[in-house]
């Protein structure tokens, strides 16, 4: 899966929402999630992303972002 993280906020610049086969991403006021379980790992969303917020789930710290993630997209 990927995840966003805090690279993200204030930011919103939503190409990788527009590009995303499977409509995972979820908007709160300040940023933007990923629905881990929904996430089909295509990496299409990477390169749209001008803040270097989306991230694969095999970065280092990503363990912490993809629970983030997972608890805001079923929040919001
Ligand atoms: Fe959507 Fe693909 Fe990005 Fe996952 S990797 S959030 S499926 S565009």
């Amino acid at each position: 899966t990927y995840i966003v993280n805090d690279n993200c906020i204030a930011c919103k610049y939503t190409d990788c929402v527009e590009v995303c086969p499977v409509d995972c991403f979820y908007e709160g006021e300040n940023m933007l999630v990923i629905h881990p379980d929904e996430c089909i790992d295509c990496g299409v969303c990477e390169p749209e992303c001008p803040a270097d917020a989306i991230r694969p789930d095999t970065d280092a710290d990503a363990e912490k972002w993809v629970e983030f993630n997972r608890k805001y997209s079923e929040l919001w």
